[in-house]
């Protein structure tokens, strides 16, 4: 163990860190396990390639820290963590299989410590892969044997957020008439496109994959296209991001014309100074892990054995009140809604949790 992995460790503020070096692919495995206050700790794995085991090891850590607010922002029983399995190359068919059932079976030896389920560089295949070693995995149907794709329910969660931002900025929670622009038409986006039509916004898309947004303007009767990169100078309601992080920055805000930011991408403020910027332009900031929780906030249901899809739905409709509650608090204060709530995180973590 190098000394920076040993001082990380000795230092962090979170529950523990599981480490295990996987000898067969040389892959460093590290479960960050942050917060369980309110539950078992719960966040998703990423596979990826990182310059050293230290780096990896605090990426996990500062992003296990990141679902313990995004629990407790949303009030759902579950605690922040997050794994990180550092390949050192990019690992595909039995090698890649033979990694990530060890990894179950290192899950499965946490006996319910930590909860899995997708993130970048793994896909919902890996997750049935891993499934069949553990069941403390989210997002597989175990009736089907099948991944469950979690992307429109975070497009819902999105659009609940959205209501309720919408509510606060205008005075009204019909979406009827704004207009929307949704950056990055993918997994969330489209179904969030198609949900926002039919609630009778007006839509406009951007996203690298020209064609991608123009046969889903083409799907939904119309809407207009915008290049990438003049995404953010578009006149609109609501910027709705839901591509690539940072799109939130000192060169992008001062060109934004919208009333409300709000949509599914992780980090999309560069830096927190961000949210000042935004602020003092009077331009609405929904935080984005509140926002895009939908889909998490749906795996840990189904992953609990909730079946009844009315229930889940109700459940990931509910950010529209977690959110509306933070934003009337940032609005009597004057202030970024993102200090008020990292409050209400720090309020609910006081609270502490049934168990
Ligand atoms: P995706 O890969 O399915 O779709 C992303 C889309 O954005 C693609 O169409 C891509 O071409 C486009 N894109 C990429 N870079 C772009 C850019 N610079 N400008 C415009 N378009 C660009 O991803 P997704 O699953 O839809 O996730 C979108 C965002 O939401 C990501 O930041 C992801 O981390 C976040 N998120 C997703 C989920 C989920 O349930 N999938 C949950 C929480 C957060």
């Amino acid at each position: 163990m190098t000394v920076s992995l040993k001082s990380l460790i000795e230092d962090w503020k979170g529950v523990g860190v599981v480490v295990r070096y996987d000898q067969p692919t040389g892959t460093w495995i590290f479960i960050a396990l942050h917060n369980d206050t309110l539950g078992p700790c719960t966040g998703g794995t990423r596979m990826k390639m990182y310059p050293s085991p230290a780096i990896a090891l605090e990426d996990a850590m500062r992003l296990g820290e990141g679902m313990t607010y995004k629990w407790a922002a949303v009030d759902v029983a579950f605690g922040g963590g997050k794994a990180v399995l550092a390949v050192p190359r990019p690992l595909e068919g039995e090698e890649r299989t033979g990694l990530l059932t060890r990894y179950g079976q290192l899950i499965e030896s946490l006996n319910g410590t930590f909860g899995t389920g997708v993130d970048l560089g793994t896909t919902p295949d890996d997750m049935l892969v891993i499934s069949r070693a553990t069941s403390y995995v989210h997002g597989v149907d175990r009736t089907t044997g099948s991944a469950i794709d979690p992307g429109p329910y975070t497009a819902r969660g999105v659009l609940a957020g959205m209501r309720a931002a919408v509510r606060v900025a205008f005075g009204s929670d019909g979406l009827r008439g704004k207009v929307v622009h949704i950056q990055g038409v993918g997994d969330v986006g489209a179904p969030l496109a198609r949900m926002l039509k039919d609630a009778g916004a007006d839509l406009r898309f951007s996203d690298i994959d020209t064609r991608r947004a123009e046969a889903l303007a083409e799907e939904l009767g119309g809407a207009e296209t915008f290049e990438p990169h003049t995404a953010y100078e578009a006149r609109c309601d609501v910027y709705a991001p839901c591509a690539v992080g940072a799109t939130l920055n000192a060169e992008t805000i001062p060109e934004l014309k919208c009333r409300v930011v709000a949509g599914s991408a992780n980090n999309q403020l560069a830096s927190l100074e961000d949210a000042e910027r935004l602020h003092e332009r009077g331009i609405l900031y929904a935080p984005d892990y509140i926002v895009n929780a939908g889909g998490a906030i749906a795996f840990a249901m189904i992953g609990r054995g909730v079946t009844d899809e009315a229930e889940i739905c109700e459940r990931v409709d509910a950010i529209d009140g977690s959110l509306t509650g933070i934003l009337a608090e940032a609005a009597r204060v004057n202030e970024s809604p993102v200090h008020a709530a990292q409050r209400a995180v720090d309020e609910r973590l006081a609270k502490g949790g049934d168990r």
